[in-house]
């Protein structure tokens, strides 16, 4: 006998578009935007159906504590073989012997699998140094400032930074060796998030020699390039390597943690970190997702997309130079490029507003020897998600125009401000009508590319006939 559903039950099948209509309206907008702006984000992509589909799927409603074939719950059987291979997954898309390297792909994002690694290597207190902020770092590698203790790994641990030269804007490893002499860091963290150079491991891995210190990689930007060989490999010479699956990896949001097997019980210590350390349950929907991320980072595919990754900053750093325009460091080796607009006397937060308001998505950067976080003298640019929109070198040419226009605009509106406040900015550039004309084309030019993930015909009309 079939039985009925219970009234209280009738939502648990009702599509999202009926069940919740703000929501789904919202998402829709969402889509829209995504679909009609260039998304210079550095950090974002836009991931696959299929990611989405796993991402999405019943996995969500399970629990399973611990690793594969040791949980704390039941009914882990099809759990277990998804966790599995996705560990594996992981191993092939970076090329590790399974002999020598595991992974645990639970960590929900890329900080959690920072702190986990933090506490997997460290005792609280102990000494670590990463990357200054401004330079490029991320919070996650000891950010505090001469007021404030901000990140977990600077209020548990103690933490120095290294710096990029002011006048090359490239890694200053001699200082930062000397200054390890002094601090005798336990863990050097190499990895950034606005650093548009390559690493020198090798040379990390003998300053860490120095002092006994573990080194660790947190490659979140990167990921996807070190997979596809089109960067420097951190494997031969770190400990651990940390990475988020959202970014070049193209995948869900998560993180993962990658160990060497063979030193100092680092297994069981990353692994206990993750579980029950830091984490609960482990998050299986993301986990699949994962899994297909990898099998497509796997494929001989993603190397062209990473090659194309590349090839597009480049020429976006080339047209910009063109233009007259500064970079750090001159220009790029991977997937971005951090432009120093302090010689315009424009803020990044000034130019992130009119490239908002023109469906041009970037952020502002701090630049190596700011002051302000929130008036940084910088943007970040990254070509991951457009390259996933099969946009190419000469797409990314017409993309820097479409810059050097807002950079005019902002310049225009600063003037006519006649301050550098950004309430009188704002206030300014109110009646402007340059900026709709640039929307308009922005809408047009992106509108034409193909998206992933999605069909934008079927985005609700509704939603569509707003723009
Ligand atoms: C993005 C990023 C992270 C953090 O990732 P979340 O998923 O946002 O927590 C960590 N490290 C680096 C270098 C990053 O760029």
């Amino acid at each position: 006998m079939a039985r009925t559903v219970d009234p209280w039950n009738a939502c648990l099948n009702t599509p999202l578009q009926e069940d919740d209509k703000e929501i789904y309206d919202l998402i829709q907008k969402e889509k829209y935007r995504q679909y009609s702006g260039l998304e210079l984000i550095a950090s974002e992509n836009f991931t696959s159906l299929s990611v989405m589909e796993a991402n999405g799927s019943p996995l969500t409603n399970k629990y399973s504590e611990g690793l594969p074939g040791a949980r704390y719950y039941g009914g882990n059987e099809y759990i277990d073989q998804i966790e599995n291979l996705c560990r594996k997954r992981a191993l092939e898309a970076f090329s590790l012997n399974p002999s020598e390297w595991g992974v645990n792909v639970q960590p929900y994002s890329g900080s959690t699998a920072n702190f986990a690694t933090l506490t997997a290597l460290l005792q609280p207190q102990d000494r670590l140094m990463g990357l200054d902020l401004p330079s490029g770092g991320h919070l996650t590698h000891g950010w505090q400032t001469a007021k404030r203790k901000v990140s977990s790994s600077s209020i548990y641990f103690q933490s120095m930074p290294y710096r990029v030269n002011g006048d090359t804007g490239i890694i200053d490893y001699d200082k930062l060796e000397e200054n390890a002499q002094l601090f005798r860091p336990k863990l050097i963290i190499c990895g950034a998030s606005a650093y548009a150079r390559d690493w020198d491991y090798a040379r990390l891995r003998r300053i860490a020699d120095q002092h006994g210190a573990y080194l660790m990689a947190d490659i979140a930007h990167i990921s996807g390039l070190v997979a596809s060989a089109e960067a420097n490999n951190p494997f031969t010479f770190c400990d651990v390597v940390t990475t988020t699956t959202h970014k070049t990896l193209r995948g869900p949001r998560a993180g993962l943690v990658f160990f060497r097997k063979n030193k100092d019980e680092l297994e069981t210590r990353v692994n206990g970190a993750v579980f029950p350390s830091c984490q609960g349950g482990p998050h299986n929907n993301t986990i699949a997702a994962i899994a297909v991320a990898l099998k497509q980072v796997a494929a001989p595919e993603f190397k062209q997309y990473a090659k194309q990754v590349r090839a597009n900053a480049k020429a976006l750093g080339e047209a910009l130079t063109g233009y007259g325009y500064k970079l750090v460091t001159g220009g790029t080796d991977n997937h971005l490029v951090l432009w120093d607009l302090r010689p315009l006397d424009l803020t990044g937060n000034k130019l992130e507003k009119i490239c908002d308001m023109a469906n041009i998505t970037i952020n502002k950067n701090s630049i190596h020897g700011d002051i302000s976080m929130l008036s940084p003298g910088g943007a970040r640019l990254g070509t991951p998600a457009l390259t996933s929109r099969s946009f190419k070198e000469q797409d990314f040419i017409k993309v820097a125009e479409f810059l050097h226009r807002a950079v005019q605009i902002s310049v225009a509106v600063q003037e006519k401000a006649g301050n550098n406040t950004m309430k009188d900015f704002v206030a300014a550039l109110q009646d402007n009508n340059d900026i709709p004309a640039l929307k308009k084309e922005v809408e047009d030019f992106a509108t034409s590319f193909p998206m992933p993930g999605f069909d934008p015909s079927t985005i609700a009309t509704s939603v569509n006939s707003e723009h």
